[in-house]
C-alpha cells in the first residue's frame, strides 16, 4: 500500500491559531495512525506579512502539542529554482504563456464581463499570441475553457466547478515570484503529498490546484476540507470568543493532550466518546467521521475536559509540567518526592495546572500567616488552642506520619476533648493551610511532614494566644 504523507503548511503570519493546531492534529493523526508520514512546510511567500517570530512560535507551539513532523520544516522561500523549473515545465508544454496586459487592462476585461452579467475575469487576450518573456510580463495559467473540474472532498463529498468561470490566473508575477496556488500545489506534488486534510477556507483554491496537476500529469493527492470553527455565538473564531493562540491556553495550564483531545472533538467524533489519550486519537481517528458542521470552541467543556486528562495523568507525570506554574508563583519547588506528594493531593481538584499551583501555596511557604481573616475569626478560638496542642504531642509522638498512623492520633485527641472530627479538622486546616479550603487533612499532613506541621500547629497556637492578651 502507498505511504501515507500528510502536510502542514502554516503561513508565518501570526501565532499557531485554534483553527490552525485542529488541522496540523487531523494531518498528523491520519499520517500516525497509518504509519505514514507527516511534513511540515512554512508558507513565507509572503515577505511582507510573515516573520521569523511567528515562524518561531509556530514551533513553540508544535513542540508543546508534540506535534512531531518526519520532514521539513521546508520554507518556501528557499524552493524558487524548483518553481522556476516547474514554470518551465508548464510553459513549455503550452499550459501556461506570457501575458503583458496591465493591471488596468485586466481591470477593464473585468468591468466588462460584469456589465454583461457574466463572473469578473481575464479575457484571455494574450493566450495565444506567443509572447516571449519581457520584464513586465505575467505568466498565466492556460486553464481549459469548457468541461468541470471536480473536487472529490472526503469530508464534503463531490463539489463541482464549472471550467468557463475559471479565469487564466497568474502563476507568476511580472517580479518573477510565483503565486501562491501554483507553490503549494508544487510543493504537494515534490513532496509527495497525497493527503490533503486543511480549512474549508480553502475550497475555492481546490479547482485551480486541481488544474494545475492535471497539465503537470501529476496524480490527484485526496482532499478533505474541514470546517471552520467557530465561536459559542456561531460567528467564527475570533479574539473576541477567547485567547486564539494555541500556546495562550498552554500558559493557562491546560494539558497538550487535553487541548489535542478537545481539538480532535471540535469537528470529528467517534459514537459519543469524549474523552480520548493520544494513542486513542491515533487508534480511532478517521476522516470519514470528521463532520460536515463547523465546530464550536467552547472553553468550559475544553477545561471540563483538561480535569479529567489532569486526573488521568500518573502525578509522576504531572510533575514536570506545573513544575514551571510553580516556579511562576515564587515557590522554590523542585521535581522531587515532595512535588509528587503535593500533586497527589490536589490533582483530582484541579481543572487547570494554574488552579493546581494556586491551591500549592501552603505547601511551599515557609509560614502561612497572615491566616486569612474570615477563616481564622470561624475557626482558631480560644478553646481550640489546648485542641492543637494536644494534637501536636500525639502527632510528635508517632513514628511517621503516614495516614492510616495518624488516624490513631486524631482519635485520641477527639476522645480526650471530647469533641468530633468535624470540630478539629477546621482549626487545624487553618493552621496548616492560612485558609478553610484545602485537600484532606490526612493527605495533607502525610506531604507536609512531622517538621512543618508541629511549627504550624504551634504558631496557631501562638496565635489565639496572642489574641487573648490582647
Ligand atoms: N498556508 C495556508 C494557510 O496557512 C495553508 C494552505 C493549504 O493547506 O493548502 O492557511
Amino acid at each position: 500500500m502507498e505511504t501515507i504523507i500528510t502536510r502542514f503548511p502554516p503561513s508565518p503570519t501570526g501565532y499557531l491559531h485554534v483553527g490552525g493546531a485542529r488541522t496540523a492534529l487531523f494531518n498528523w493523526l491520519y499520517a500516525r495512525q497509518n504509519h505514514g508520514k507527516f511534513v511540515l512546510r512554512i508558507e513565507d511567500t509572503d515577505t511582507v506579512r510573515s516573520t521569523q517570530a511567528s515562524v518561531d512560535a509556530i514551533f513553540d507551539a508544535m513542540r508543546w502539542l508534540e506535534l512531531d513532523w518526519d520532514e521539513g520544516p521546508y520554507f518556501q522561500t528557499q524552493r524558487f529554482d524548483i518553481y522556476r523549473t516547474y514554470l518551465q515545465k508548464l510553459l513549455d508544454s503550452g499550459d501556461a504563456y506570457y501575458c503583458t496586459c496591465s493591471p488596468e487592462d485586466v481591470e477593464a476585461m473585468r468591468q466588462k464581463a460584469m456589465a454583461t452579467g457574466a463572473k469578473p475575469k481575464y479575457d484571455g487576450r494574450c493566450r495565444e499570441r506567443g509572447l516571449p518573456p519581457s520584464p513586465n510580463a505575467v505568466i498565466r495559467f492556460k486553464s481549459p475553457l469548457s468541461g468541470t473540474t471536480v473536487v472529490e472532498d472526503v469530508i464534503k463529498g463531490n463539489i463541482v466547478f464549472q471550467n468557463r468561470e475559471q479565469d487564466d490566473f497568474v502563476i507568476c508575477r511580472s517580479d518573477g515570484t510565483p503565486t501562491y496556488n501554483f507553490v503549494v500545489v508544487v510543493d504537494d506534488i515534490t513532496m509527495g503529498i497525497n493527503t490533503i486534510i486543511r480549512g474549508d477556507d480553502h475550497v475555492m483554491n481546490t479547482p485551480k490546484q486541481i488544474l494545475l496537476y492535471k497539465a503537470l500529469k501529476a496524480p490527484l493527492p485526496v482532499f478533505g476540507h474541514v470546517p471552520m470553527v467557530l465561536g459559542k455565538d456561531k460567528a467564527r473564531l475570533s479574539k473576541r470568543h477567547g485567547a486564539m493562540s494555541v500556546t495562550a491556553y498552554r500558559d493557562m495550564g491546560f494539558l497538550p493532550d487535553a487541548f489535542l483531545n478537545y481539538l480532535a472533538r471540535l469537528g470529528w467524533s467517534h459514537g459519543d466518546q469524549e474523552f480520548f489519550t493520544r494513542q486513542e486519537l491515533i487508534e480511532k481517528f478517521s476522516l470519514k467521521n470528521i463532520g460536515r458542521s463547523p465546530g464550536v470552541f467552547d472553553v468550559d467543556k475544553l477545561t471540563a475536559l483538561n480535569a479529567d486528562h489532569i486526573r488521568a495523568t500518573p502525578v509522576g507525570q504531572l510533575a514536570p509540567r506545573v513544575l514551571p506554574f510553580m516556579r511562576q508563583k515564587g515557590y522554590d519547588a523542585a521535581d522531587d518526592a515532595y512535588l509528587v506528594g503535593v500533586i497527589g493531593t490536589l490533582h483530582a481538584r484541579s481543572k487547570t495546572l494554574v488552579e493546581m499551583a494556586d491551591g500549592a501555596h501552603f505547601y511551599y511557604r515557609e509560614d502561612v500567616r497572615p491566616y486569612d481573616e474570615k477563616a481564622a475569626r470561624k475557626f482558631l478560638k480560644p478553646a481550640v488552642a489546648p485542641v492543637l496542642t494536644m494534637l501536636a504531642e500525639a502527632l510528635e509522638a508517632l513514628p511517621d506520619l503516614a495516614e492510616k498512623t495518624q488516624e490513631a492520633a486524631f482519635k485520641q485527641v477527639m476522645e480526650k476533648a471530647g469533641l468530633g472530627f468535624g470540630k478539629i479538622a477546621q482549626p487545624v486546616r487553618v493552621a496548616l493551610t492560612g485558609t478553610s479550603v484545602s485537600p484532606g487533612i490526612f493527605e495533607m499532613i502525610a506531604v507536609l511532614g512531622k517538621a512543618r506541621v508541629l511549627a504550624r500547629l504551634k504558631a496557631a497556637g501562638e496565635y489565639i494566644q496572642s489574641l487573648e492578651s490582647t
